[in-house]
C-alpha cells in the first residue's frame, strides 16, 4: 500500500512499449511545482531517458520501495498546452501506437533528448556603413560576394544564415569574405515591425476566389473543414494569403502544412513578401537549431505563421486560429514508418478540438475528401478557372499500338516535339522510372538480373556501368557476359529516364535537354540549379520522374508528354487508379500557365481504357465519381475502414506463424465480424533479405474495427511468436505494400 501523501509520476517515454512508467519525484524537488506536461529525466535500465509527465498519482502498481526517483525536471512550465496533450492522447488511441512514442514525437529532436526549451541565439548580419556605400565595381572579380552584397542592399532588416541559405548556394565563403572586408557586420535579431500586418497589397480576387474567401472568413470562430478544389494556377495560394490576413488581424496564429516538395524557397518568399509578421518554416532541410527555434517561436507566440511539412503538425501553437493543408491528396502527409499517422486527419481533429476552420486545398482531391463532401461533412469550394489569363491545357491520348517507337517515342510525338521547339517553347516529358532500363535480360537463355535480397529486378544504370536494386543498396558492375549461359547477349529491356535522355539528345542535338530524377539531382543544390536554368529559358527539353509533377511552375512549357500512361493502370493496389489520375492531372497542370495554351499528350496502348477516357474527356471530378462508385461496389474505403498488420523476418515461416497466431486470438474476440484477409505474402514478398507477410482487417464501421484492435493488441505483444518478428500496425493504410 502506498501512502496518500506520496506523489507518483507516471511518465511517457519514447520507447515502443505501450505503457507509462512510474517514478518518485526527484529528491528534494518542491512537490507543488510538479505538473502534467513537464519534461523530466528518469533512470531507465542503465541509461537516462527524457520523458513527459502525464499523470500525478497517489499510488502505483509497483511497491513504493521499488520505485526509483526521477533525476531532474527539465521545464518550469509545460511546453505543450492541455489541448496539445489531448490531441496527442487522441492520436495514441486512434492509431493504437505506443503512448510514449506518440507523445515524444511532438518535440523536435533536441527537446526530445532533454535540451532546455530555450531559443538558441543565432547570429544576424547587416550592411556596415561602408557596405551601404561601396561602389559595386570593386567586387566585380567576386560575383558571389557581389550577389550577396546586393541581396543585403535589398533587405530592410538584418538576415540570418537561414535567410541567406534560402537564396544562395555555397554562400558561407562569400559571407566570410564580406565580413573580413568590413562590408557586413554581425548584429542581434531585428525586432519586427508590428504596426502593420502586410507589406504588399493583395491581388484583386476574381469572383470565385472572393466567394471562397468570403465563405471561409464569415465563420473564423467555428470548426468547418473546407475543401478548396482548384486546378493548378487557379489562385488557391492567393486565397490562403487573403484568409490568413483576416486571421492575423484577430491576433491569432496560422499553421500551413505542405508536402516537402512544394515547400519551396519561392513559396516562402511569397509569404514573406506579403506579410510583415514573423514567419517560421519547418522542414527536413533545416538543421536541429533552426527546427528547435521555429518550434519554440511558435510555442512562445513570437511568430505568427508556421509553414511546415508533416513533421510540423504537432508543434504547439497556443493562439492557433486557422489550419491550411495544401495538396491534401498527397501521400507524403502519411508517415510510413514508426508512428504511422495521417497529418491531414490529425490536423482535422486538431481544428475540431480548437473549434477553428481548416482549409484543405488540391487540384485533385482525394477520394476520401470528396466522399466527405458528399456526406456533407466537408464544405466544397471550387476555383474552376485559372487565375489571370491562363487557359486550361488540352489533353489527348496518343495510341502507340503498332507504332515504330524510337526508345519509347512514337513518330507522331517526335513531330509534336519538333513543332513546339520550333516555336521556341519548352517541352516537358514525364517517365516515372529512373535509370537506363528496368531490366537486364539475356537474349541467349532468358536470364534476368535479379536482386539477391529482394523480389525485384536490378535496374540498368548505363552511365555508371552498374546494375542496381531500387529497394535496397545492392549493386554490381554491369556484366558483359551472361552468368547462366556465358553468352555475350545481355540487353537492357524497357525504358528509363537515362535511356530517353540519350535519344532526345541525339534527335534534337541543337536543343538543350535536362534530366531531373533522383540520380541527376543527388548533389546538393543541383535541382535548384536546373530549375533556375529552366526558368531562364536555357533549357528546351525537360525530362523527369514524378519529381516534376508538383510544385514547380514552368511558364514557357506548352507541351507536356506522359511517355507511358499505362504503367499505373494495372497495379494490384486499389489506390493505383486514383494516384494515376492525380499524377496525370498534376503533370498536365505544369503546362501553359502563362498566356500560352498548353497541350498534354499521353502515349498509351490502352486508348479505350475507361479510366483514361473518363479522365481525359470528362475531367478529374468525373473520374473521381466513377472511382468512388467502384469503391462502394467493392466495399473498399471510404465505404469501409481498414487496418493492415505487417510482419517480416529473415525466415519465411516466422511471420506466417506470427500472423496465424494473431488470427487465433482474433477468432476469440471477433464479435462483429471484422473481415480478415490473409495472411498473405506482401506484394513485394521479399525485401532487403526479409520475408514479408500481412493481414488486412476491414469493417464497414470504424468503431467495430477499432474495438477489436484495442482488445487484440495487448495479446499480440505477449505472443511468443512476436519476439522473433518485426511487426507494425497501419491504420487507414494508404499503400498496401
Ligand atoms: P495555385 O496555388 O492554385 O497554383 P496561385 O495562387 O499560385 O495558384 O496563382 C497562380 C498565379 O496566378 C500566380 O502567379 C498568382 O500571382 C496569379 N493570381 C492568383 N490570383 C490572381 C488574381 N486574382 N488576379 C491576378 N493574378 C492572380
Ligand atoms: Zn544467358
Ligand atoms: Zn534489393
Amino acid at each position: 500500500m502506498n501512502s496518500p501523501t506520496l506523489i507518483i509520476l507516471s511518465v511517457a517515454l519514447p520507447i515502443p512499449i505501450n505503457r507509462l512508467f512510474d517514478y518518485l519525484p526527484p529528491k528534494n524537488y518542491p512537490l507543488s511545482q510538479l505538473q502534467i506536461g513537464l519534461r523530466i529525466k528518469v533512470p531507465f535500465g542503465k541509461n537516462t531517458k527524457t520523458g513527459l509527465i502525464l499523470e500525478l498519482n497517489h499510488n502505483s502498481n509497483i511497491e513504493s520501495r521499488k520505485l526509483k526517483h526521477a533525476e531532474t525536471v527539465i521545464d518550469r512550465t509545460p511546453l505543450l498546452t492541455n489541448q496539445d496533450l489531448q490531441l496527442l492522447y487522441w492520436a495514441h488511441t486512434y492509431y493504437h501506437h505506443p503512448i510514449g512514442d506518440v507523445f515524444m514525437s511532438a518535440f523536435p529532436t533536441r527537446l526530445r533528448k532533454g535540451q532546455p526549451g530555450e531559443l538558441k541565439q543565432v547570429p544576424y548580419f547587416q550592411l556596415t556603413t561602408t557596405g551601404k556605400t561601396i561602389k559595386t565595381q570593386k567586387l566585380h572579380k567576386a560575383p558571389k560576394q557581389l550577389a550577396l552584397l546586393q541581396y543585403f542592399k535589398a533587405q530592410a532588416s538584418a538576415q540570418s544564415h537561414a535567410n541567406i541559405a534560402a537564396h544562395f548556394k555555397l554562400w558561407r565563403p562569400a559571407l566570410k569574405a564580406l565580413l573580413t572586408k568590413n562590408l557586413i557586420e554581425e548584429t542581434s535579431k531585428p525586432s519586427l515591425p508590428v504596426k502593420q500586418l502586410t507589406k504588399q497589397t493583395p491581388l484583386q480576387a476574381n469572383t470565385q476566389q472572393q466567394q471562397a474567401i468570403d465563405t471561409i472568413t464569415a465563420h473564423l470562430d467555428k470548426f468547418t473543414v473546407y475543401l478548396l478544389e482548384g486546378v493548378t494556377g487557379s489562385g488557391k495560394t492567393e486565397v490562403y494569403l487573403q484568409i490568413i490576413e483576416k486571421v492575423l488581424a484577430n491576433k491569432l496564429q496560422i499553421l500551413v502544412l505542405l508536402p516537402e516538395i512544394t515547400l519551396t524557397p519561392q513559396l516562402e518568399a511569397r509569404f514573406k513578401q506579403r506579410f510583415s509578421v514573423a514567419i517560421e518554416t519547418y522542414h527536413s532541410k533545416h538543421n536541429e537549431t533552426q527546427r528547435q527555434n521555429a518550434w519554440l517561436n511558435m510555442q512562445k507566440n513570437n511568430s505568427a505563421i508556421l509553414l511546415g511539412t508533416r513533421s510540423a503538425l504537432l508543434t504547439p501553437i497556443p493562439k492557433l486560429g486557422l489550419i491550411i493543408l495544401d495538396e491534401e491528396h498527397d501521400s507524403s502527409f502519411k508517415q510510413q514508418e514508426g508512428f504511422r499517422f495521417s497529418a491531414r486527419d490529425i490536423a482535422i481533429v486538431r481544428a475540431k478540438m480548437l473549434n477553428i476552420p481548416i482549409v484543405l486545398g488540391s487540384a485533385t482531391p482525394s477520394l476520401e475528401s470528396l466522399y466527405n463532401v458528399a456526406q456533407k461533412r466537408y464544405q466544397l469550394l471550387r476555383l474552376p478557372k485559372r487565375a489571370g489569363n491562363a487557359s486550361p491545357p488540352h489533353l489527348a491520348l496518343l495510341d502507340i499500338r503498332n507504332q515504330k517507337l524510337q526508345e519509347g517515342l512514337s513518330p507522331a510525338l517526335i513531330q509534336e516535339i519538333k513543332n513546339t521547339l520550333a516555336k521556341k517553347e519548352q517541352v516537358l516529358l514525364f517517365l516515372n522510372r529512373r535509370g537506363f532500363a528496368p531490366t537486364l535480360i539475356c537474349h541467349g537463355c532468358g536470364w534476368v538480373a535479379q536482386c539477391p535480397r529482394c523480389d525485384s529486378n536490378l535496374v540498368v544504370h548505363y552511365q555508371q556501368q552498374k546494375i542496381r536494386c531500387h529497394h535496397c543498396s545492392s549493386e554490381q558492375t554491369l556484366p558483359k557476359q551472361c552468368p547462366a549461359c556465358k553468352a555475350y547477349e545481355l540487353k537492357p529491356l524497357g525504358l528509363g529516364t537515362e535511356r530517353v535522355e540519350n535519344v532526345l539528345r541525339s534527335l534534337f542535338p541543337e536543343h538543350a535537354t535536362v534530366r531531373l530524377d533522383r540520380d541527376s539531382t543527388q548533389r546538393k543544390g543541383a535541382l535548384e540549379q536546373y530549375l533556375d536554368a529552366i526558368n531562364q529559358g536555357k533549357i528546351d527539353i525537360i525530362l523527369g520522374t514524378q519529381m516534376l509533377a508538383k510544385g514547380h511552375h514552368f511558364p514557357n512549357v506548352t507541351l507536356v508528354v506522359l511517355l507511358d500512361a499505362d504503367s499505373g493502370l494495372f497495379s494490384i493496389d486499389y489506390h493505383a487508379p486514383e494516384r494515376l489520375a492525380q499524377l496525370v492531372t498534376q503533370v498536365a497542370g505544369r503546362a501553359g500557365r502563362a498566356d500560352k495554351k498548353g497541350r498534354v499528350i499521353m502515349q498509351t496502348r490502352q486508348p479505350e481504357h475507361p479510366l483514361l477516357n473518363t479522365l481525359i474527356y470528362h475531367g478529374y471530378q468525373a473520374f473521381a465519381q466513377a472511382a468512388l462508385a467502384e469503391r462502394e461496389e467493392a466495399e473498399l474505403p471510404p465505404y469501409s475502414y481498414q487496418a493492415l498488420l505487417r510482419a517480416h523476418a529473415h525466415d519465411q515461416h516466422i511471420p506466417l506463424d506470427f500472423l496465424n497466431a494473431v488470427i487465433a486470438i482474433i477468432d476469440q474476440y471477433n464479435r462483429y465480424d471484422v473481415l480478415i484477409l490473409g495472411p498473405v505474402a506482401a506484394p513485394m514478398a521479399k525485401r532487403i533479405g526479409q520475408f514479408r507477410f500481412q493481414l488486412l482487417l476491414q469493417h464497414k464501421q470504424r468503431k467495430y474495427l477499432h474495438g477489436l484492435l484495442k482488445e487484440l493488441l495487448p495479446h499480440i505483444s505477449k505472443l511468443k511468436q512476436a519476439r522473433k518478428v518485426r511487426w507494425s500496425l497501419d491504420i487507414d493504410p494508404l499503400d498496401l505494400y
